[in-house]
C-alpha cells in the first residue's frame, strides 16, 4: 500500500523525512542507498506518493485520486527510469530520453513530476555527467530519487547535489515481529525465516511468501541429514554436488546450511534447546548432536563459509560444491 506506517526499521530517518515533508523542506534530488533488500524502492515510492497526495499530509491518504492512481501503478506524474539499451548499466541515452527530456515538460496534474532511478549506481560516467545540469537547476516541479547499493559509484559532483540517505539493515527481532504479524500464524516459523533474512526486510518478505524457498529448505536439510550417515561413501557427496546445480542461481541454500550447523554447534555447546533457532527442526538437531562433536561442526561451518566466499568471486560452481560436500561428509 506504500505508507510510512508500513516501513519497518530506520525509524529515525523516517521521522526526519516526515518532518521535512511537514515543513515543506523538500529537496529536488535524493540519493537513497543501502544493501539489497533494505527498502530503498519502498521508501522512494512512499515519499513520491506522499508528495503527490491531494491531502498533502505526512503520509499518503490512500483515498484521493492521486493515491489511487499510484496504487494502480498508473500515476501520470511518477516515472521509473530503467536501463534499456544495455541491461547492466544506465546509459546516457536512457537518462536523456527517460529523464532529462521528460522533465522539460511540466507535470500533468499533480504537484510534482517525480523520477525514480533504481540501480542508479549503474549509470555510466557519461550518464551521470548528463544528469548534472538537471540536478543543478531542476524545474520547481521536479524531483529525482537515485537508488543505489554502492554510493561510491557516484561522481562527487552528483553526491554534492543530492540529499544522501543511508538505509540500514533491520534487526532480526523486528523482522520476526513483522513476519509474525503479516505472514505466519506461528512465532516459531517467523523466527526461522527472520534469521534467513539477515536484516533485509525485502528478503524476508520474498522468502516468507515463496513456495520455492520452503521446498529448497526441506531438500537441503534432508541432504545434510543424509550426509551425516555413518559411512565413508564419498560418491554420495559428488552425486549431491550435481543435484545442487538447480540452486546455482539462488545461493540462499548456503544460508540454510549455515544456520543448520550454527544450531547444531550452539546446541552441542550449551546443551539447551532454547538456543535453537530452527525450532521446527529441534528433534533432528538434537539427534544429530549425538553423532558429531564440536570440532567437526566448526570444520563444517568453515566449509560452508568458504564455499560462499568462493561463489561470490565466481568460482566454478560444481567444483566448489564438490569440495564443500566432501568436507561436510568427513568426520
Ligand atoms: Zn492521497
Amino acid at each position: 500500500m506504500y505508507t510510512f506506517e508500513e516501513i519497518i526499521g530506520n525509524e529515525q530517518m523516517i521521522k526526519q523525512i516526515q518532518k521535512s515533508i511537514y515543513k515543506k523542506h523538500i529537496s529536488h534530488a535524493y540519493i537513497i542507498h543501502g544493501e539489497a533488500g533494505t527498502g530503498k524502492k519502498l521508501l522512494a515510492n512512499t515519499i513520491a506518493k506522499t508528495m503527490q497526495c491531494k491531502k498533502q499530509g505526512i503520509t499518503p491518504c490512500n483515498e484521493c485520486t492521486s493515491c489511487r492512481t499510484f496504487d494502480s501503478k498508473n500515476h501520470p506524474d511518477i516515472f521509473y527510469v530503467t536501463a534499456e539499451k544495455n541491461k547492466n548499466s544506465i546509459s546516457i541515452e536512457d537518462i536523456r530520453q527517460q529523464l532529462i527530456k521528460n522533465m522539460e515538460i511540466k507535470q500533468y496534474k499533480y504537484p510534482y513530476k517525480i523520477f525514480i532511478v533504481d540501480k542508479a549506481d549503474t549509470m555510466t560516467i557519461a550518464a551521470q555527467n548528463a544528469l548534472l545540469k538537471t540536478l543543478e537547476e531542476p524545474p520547481y516541479y521536479g524531483m529525482i530519487f537515485l537508488l543505489a547499493n554502492n554510493v561510491d559509484k557516484f561522481l562527487p559532483t552528483i553526491l554534492s547535489r543530492c540529499v544522501v540517505m543511508k538505509l540500514r539493515l533491520v534487526s532480526t527481532d523486528k523482522i520476526e515481529q513483522y513476519l509474525f504479524h503479516h505472514h505466519f500464524s506461528e512465532k516459531e516459523n517467523a523466527s526461522v525465516f527472520a534469521e534467513y533474512a539477515q536484516g533485509s526486510i525485502g528478503k524476508a518478505i520474498e522468502i516468507a511468501t515463496s513456495e520455492t524457498f520452503s521446498t529448497m529448505r526441506e531438500d537441503i536439510i534432508q541432504k545434510l541429514l543424509s550426509l551425516s550417515k555413518q559411512n565413508d561413501d564419498l560418491s554420495e557427496a559428488l552425486f549431491m554436488a550435481k543435484e545442487l546445480e538447480i540452486y546455482k542461481q539462488n545461493q540462499q541454500f548456503l544460508d540454510i546450511m549455515y544456520l543448520w550447523y550454527r544450531d547444531l554447534f550452539v546446541y552441542i555447546k550449551c546443551n539447551d534447546e532454547k538456543y535453537i533457532i530452527q525450532k521446527d527442526q529441534k528433534k533432528n538437531i538434537i539427534a544429530q548432536s549425538k553423532k558429531q562433536n564440536e570440532a567437526d561442526i566448526i570444520k563444517k561451518i568453515n566449509a560452508v563459509w568458504q564455499a560462499k566466499q568462493q561463489l561470490s568471486v565466481n568460482s566454478n560452481f560444481q567444483l566448489t560444491m564438490e569440495v564443500m560436500l566432501m568436507k561436510l561428509k568427513e568426520r
